[in-house]
């Protein structure tokens, strides 16, 4: 996973320092960092934290946002509410893709839970980042912020799916030999005519199918086969 870091600025309740510990150990992040947390260490932290309880013994604790983020390439804040003046809005889908385009440390900065991220630590950063949410009710639990930036984060890192068979993919001569193999069972059934533009209607359907697989193909074509012969042998049937 990339360097990315996870700062909490002033956060007041300990069980969101575990809450976000778990929710970034989940993505596959581990640098969480603390500035001037209320309260901490403390058990509440340590419950919410469940199997996560190593990212939080590994995280941090500095007196100010610049010492924490003193040796990052660039900043995030993520602010709920957007500002009169600001650095650059940014939405968390594409904070995430630019984070991983720096390909060095890079935070994201969250503020404390009743008053958020004062103008100074926003202007610390490079860029104020949005959670996009109901306009009546944006703002989110600290901890789930802080897990909607590290999903968004593996989303650009890692979509392979866990427990995803991994079948050998159909070649562009399975398919070829699909296409021709319907055309011979349409043309022999009589539902395609000469001037048919079948073959062009199936080749579109199967351009959407993304990742077709070999074996896929072969049972479509052991299917064509079975019904072609079963006409056959219903024709060949003495009358
Ligand atoms: N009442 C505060 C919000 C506190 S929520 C305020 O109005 O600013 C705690 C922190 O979670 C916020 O400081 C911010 O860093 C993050 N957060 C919550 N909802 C968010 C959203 N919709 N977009 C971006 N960050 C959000």
């Amino acid at each position: 996973m990339p360097p990315i870091r996870i700062v909490l600025c002033r956060p007041s309740h300990p069980g969101n320092i575990g809450a976000a510990a778990r929710a970034m150990k989940t993505m596959g992040l581990t640098d969480l960092r603390l500035v001037a947390p209320e309260r901490y260490p403390a058990p509440e932290a340590q419950w919410m934290a469940t199997h996560a309880v190593d990212v939080l013994e590994r995280a941090r604790v500095h007196a100010t946002l610049n010492e924490a983020i003193a040796d990052c390439a660039a900043a995030f804040a993520l602010s709920a509410r957007g500002r009169e003046w600001s650095p650059q809005v940014l939405d968390v889908r594409s904070a995430a893709a630019r984070a991983l385009e720096i390909d060095d440390a890079v935070a994201f900065v969250f503020g404390n839970e009743s008053a958020g991220l004062t103008n100074e630590e926003l202007f610390a950063c490079q860029a104020l980042v949005h959670i996009p949410a109901d306009p009546q009710s944006s703002s989110l639990n600290l901890a789930q912020a802080v897990q909607v930036v590290a999903y968004e984060v593996r989303m650009h890192v890692d979509v392979a799916m866990p427990f995803a068979r991994v079948e050998k993919r159909a070649t562009v001569e399975d398919l070829e030999g699909l296409y021709a193999h319907l055309e011979q069972a349409a043309v022999a059934s009589g539902f395609m005519t000469p001037q048919s533009r079948l073959r062009e209607r199936w080749r579109r359907l199967f351009s959407r199918v993304p990742a077709l697989e070999r074996e896929e193909v072969n049972i479509l074509r052991g299917l064509l086969k079975a019904l072609m012969t079963g006409k056959n042998a219903r024709n060949e049937r003495p009358e």
